[in-house]
């Protein structure tokens, strides 16, 4: 079956055509800027060039009828007719409460997904309008929901419970959600299949070190804690985003600085992590670069990362009593030698001794600890967009 993967973000659209047999993209791409005067989409088939055309897209709809045209274009399309389309997944960011697993989109799952609006304002209202236009344009073709939560709803209360009075989980369900999930979720079935262990026992730490960074304890293949909270911006020191600050630092500014809520939030999503404490960049191969001139700021932003990366794994460690595989994926996580040589330095008390030759690795699944190491570490990379597409398979 080939099945459309889509991913709709506010003013952009992912999506991947996928054989679920072979599970080779047959196509990928992306639509950018849509609503914002002159688009852009840039479609790459399977071994082929890319495609880029600008256009004005005025809305999601818009976008998904110039992917399914690119699809099958006669020159630089990849299938026939739309209904080689087996079925379309999308990945949804919130699934509040409700869904703990993926499922197949119906009228009731998409009223079900808009009651979760408020805890995702900017990503669910345009995972909404990506659903509904693939169903106004390829009509009758099943649907699946994949959700960023859904995996981290095994979490125990003792996990997702804030210090805060109880009323507001009753009235509004503040809680830790987590995120990533379907990349926790893919990463860490693959580390076990890859480390040879059996995933119903075993304990887990995925670092999804990205732009957006979180890690996950996977206990016996369930997600027991992450480090993502009620939103993405908490845990770990981000490309941009602050992560875990004391939270008076936000009255303390607002009063110094005269700035209100908004701004005191935009603040911490998008003018801190690494790309505020060294004023140099959210991008760790600029980091990179930096500190190899000499530049200070970038070195401590890269040791704060580093630090808050081992401290999370330390954490996790004591939540599961002890730990067999550490995996690293997503951008950083793949590519980034000198983030996971610095990590691995504080996981002596684990026995992990990494080759450091081996660690030169990009993007490539490897062990990278030693035979004698007595907690294996290794490179997994994700892949979200299979994910979802077996996924939505599996469920159909
Ligand atoms: P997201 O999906 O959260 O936007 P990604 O997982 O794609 O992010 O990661 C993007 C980040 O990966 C970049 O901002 C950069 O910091 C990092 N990255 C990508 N390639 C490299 C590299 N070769 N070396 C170091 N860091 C890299």
């Amino acid at each position: 079956m080939k099945v459309l993967v889509i991913n709709c973000g506010s003013s952009s659209l992912k999506y991947q055509l996928i054989d679920s047999v072979s599970e080779i993209a047959l196509a990928v791409g992306i639509c950018e800027r849509i609503g914002q005067g002159i688009s852009c989409l840039k479609h790459t088939p399977n071994g082929g060039e890319k495609v880029v055309i600008e256009t004005p897209m005025e809305n999601h709809e818009v976008a998904i009828k110039m992917v399914l045209d690119a699809l099958t274009d006669k020159n630089h399309g990849v299938i026939k007719s739309l209904e080689e389309i087996g079925a379309v997944g999308h990945r949804v960011v919130h699934g509040g409460e409700k869904f703990a697993t993926s499922t197949i989109i119906t009228d009731e799952v998409i009223q079900a997904i808009e009651d979760c609006n408020d805890l995702a304002p900017l990503h669910n209202p345009a995972n909404l309008i990506g659903i509904r236009a693939c169903a106004n344009l390829i009509k009758g073709v099943p649907m699946v929901a994949v959700f960023d939560t859904a995996f981290h709803q095994t979490m125990p209360a003792k996990a997702y419970l804030y210090g805060i009075p109880h009323e507001y989980y009753d009235k509004y369900k503040i809680r830790k959600y987590g995120f990533h999930g379907t990349s926790h979720s893919f990463v860490s079935k693959r580390a076990a299949e890859f480390a040879g262990i059996d995933i119903n026992n075993s304990k887990i730490i995925v670092c999804h070190l990205g732009n957006g960074a979180s890690i996950t304890a996977v206990l016996n293949g369930k997600s027991i804690d992450t480090s993502m909270g009620f939103t993405p911006l908490a845990g770990l020191v981000m490309g941009t985003r602050s992560g875990n600050i004391d939270p008076s630092i936000i009255e303390f500014i607002a009063k110094k600085e005269n700035k209100n809520i908004d701004q005191i939030m935009n603040l911490l999503n998008k003018e801190s992590g690494v790309q505020g404490m060294s004023d140099v960049s959210s991008d760790f191969r600029d980091i990179n670069d930096a500190m190899d001139n000499g530049n200070e700021m970038a070195r401590t932003a890269f040791d704060v990362f580093v630090y808050r990366v081992a401290k999370c794994i330390g954490g996790y460690v004591a939540a599961m009593n002890g730990v067999d595989v550490i995996a690293f994926t997503a951008g950083v996580g793949e590519n980034d030698h000198k983030v996971r040589e610095d990590v691995c330095q504080y996981l002596g008390y684990l026995g992990v001794t990494i080759d450091l030759e081996k660690n030169m690795t990009r993007s490539k699944e490897i062990m990278l600890t030693t035979p004698e190491s007595t907690t294996k570490v290794c490179i997994m990379p994700t892949n979200e967009e299979l994910a979802i597409a077996r996924e939505t398979v599996g469920l159909l």
